[in-house]
C-alpha cells in the first residue's frame, strides 16, 4: 500500500484496538442475509492476527444470548485466539437513563454469563455503554465504587468514528441485493475511519501538546467484518502502531478520569478538551445523513432500529429515555 500522510507530524501514533458489541443488539433485525456472529468474529481475529494486534479486548452486550446460547461460541473463539473479553452490561443502557442500582444490576447480570471469559483475561475490564460514565455525581461515584469493588478497570474510548451508524443502512442495502451501493457504503466507512482518526488525534495534540496513546473503538458489525482489514492497512500506512490496551491505559489521558460529569455522548479526548478549555470539533460527519438515504423502508430507518433497542431497555430496566445534551464541540 502507498504510504499515506502520517496521522501526526510528531511521529508514529500508538493505538490500542478495542471492539464493542460483538453481538448485535437484542431485538434488532440488522443481520444481513448470509452473515453470522461467529463468522464475523473469525474474520476479526484473522485481521487482528494479520496486523499483529494481540490481546484485543472486546466488550459486548450479552442480552442476545438469553435467546441464543450458541452465540457464546463467539466469546470462546475470541479467547481461544488470545484475545480478551470485558463486561459491557447485559442490555446496554446509557447510565443517563437508569439509576446506579439498575445499572450495576445489569453489569452483574452480564457477569453471570461472561465471567468465565472475563476471568481468563489478564485484566478485568469494563466499558460503559456509549462511554457514558454517569450524568450526576451520585451515579458516577456509585458505579465507579462498584467497579472498584468488583476489580474492574473502566476502559474509556479516545477515538471512534460513528461506525454503528452504518449498521442499518448496510443491512438494508445488502438485503436489497445492491452490490454497488454496499461497495459505496464500505468506501465511505473506511474513509470515515481514517478521517475521524486524523480529527481526534489532532484534537488530542491540541489538548496535550503530544500524541497520547489512543484507544480506538470499532463495533462488531457486519460492515466492520467486511472492512477491518482495509482499515488497519490504511492506518498502518498512515503511521499508526497497534499496541496493547495495557500500554494505552498507562497513558495519563486514559489512566486519569477527566474531572467533569459528562452527560453528553462524547469520548475521552473531548472530555479533556472541555476540562482544559481547548476548542475542538466533534460534529458528526455529514456523510451520516447521506448513508441513511440508502434503500429507505418503513420501520427500517436507523431511528426506527434505535427506537426498538430503547424500547427493550425501557421494558427490561425501567429506563427513562431522554435525548443526550450536546456539548459545544458537537454543535454545528
Ligand atoms: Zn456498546
Amino acid at each position: 500500500m502507498i504510504p499515506l500522510q502520517p496521522i501526526s507530524p510528531l511521529g508514529p501514533v500508538r493505538m490500542a484496538i478495542t471492539f464493542d458489541d460483538l453481538l448485535l443488539f437484542h431485538g434488532t433485525p440488522t443481520m444481513p442475509p448470509g452473515y453470522t456472529s461467529i463468522d464475523r468474529a473469525r474474520s476479526f481475529t484473522h485481521e487482528l492476527k494479520m496486523h499483529g494486534a494481540k490481546g484485543t479486548y472486546a466488550f459486548s452486550n450479552t442480552a442476545p444470548t438469553d435467546v441464543d446460547r450458541e452465540l457464546l461460541r463467539v466469546f470462546d473463539h475470541w479467547s481461544e485466539e488470545g484475545h480478551c473479553i470485558g463486561n459491557h452490561t447485559h442490555h446496554h443502557p446509557s447510565l443517563n437513563w437508569v439509576d446506579a442500582k439498575a445499572y450495576v444490576g445489569d453489569i452483574e447480570r452480564s457477569a453471570e454469563i461472561i465471567e468465565p471469559w472475563i476471568a481468563r483475561a489478564p485484566r478485568r475490564c469494563f466499558r460503559y455503554c456509549m462511554d457514558m460514565w454517569g450524568d450526576t455525581p451520585e451515579k458516577f461515584d456509585a458505579v465507579q465504587a462498584y467497579l472498584k469493588s468488583a476489580q474492574y478497570t473502566p476502559v474509556p474510548i479516545s477515538v471512534g468514528f460513528h461506525d454503528v451508524r452504518y449498521l442499518t443502512p448496510y443491512w438494508r442495502t445488502l438485503k436489497a441485493g445492491d452490490k454497488e451501493g454496499a461497495a459505496w457504503l464500505r468506501r465511505c466507512y473506511i474513509d470515515s475511519a481514517l478521517h475521524e482518526l486524523r480529527l481526534h488525534c489532532a484534537s488530542a495534540r491540541a489538548v496535550f501538546g503530544r500524541d497520547p496513546v489512543h484507544i480506538w473503538l470499532i463495533h462488531g458489525t457486519p460492515i466492520a467484518s467486511d472492512c477491518l482489514g482495509e482499515i488497519l492497512d490504511t492506518f498502518r500506512s498512515a503511521m499508526v502502531e497497534f499496541v496493547s490496551l495495557d500500554e494505552a491505559l498507562a497513558d495519563p489521558m486514559n489512566a486519569l478520569v477527566p474531572p467533569r460529569i459528562s452527560p453528553e455522548f462524547i469520548h475521552q479526548v473531548e472530555k479533556w478538551a472541555i476540562v482544559n478549555g481547548v476548542p475542538v470539533d466533534d460534529r458528526p460527519p455529514p456523510i451520516l445523513l447521506e448513508i441513511e438515504k440508502m434503500h429507505p423502508a418503513p420501520g427500517e430507518s436507523s431511528a426506527d432500529i434505535v427506537e426498538r433497542m430503547r424500547a427493550i431497555v425501557t421494558d427490561r430496566l425501567g429506563a427513562k429515555i431522554r435525548p443526550f445534551p450536546l456539548a459545544d464541540c458537537q454543535r454545528g
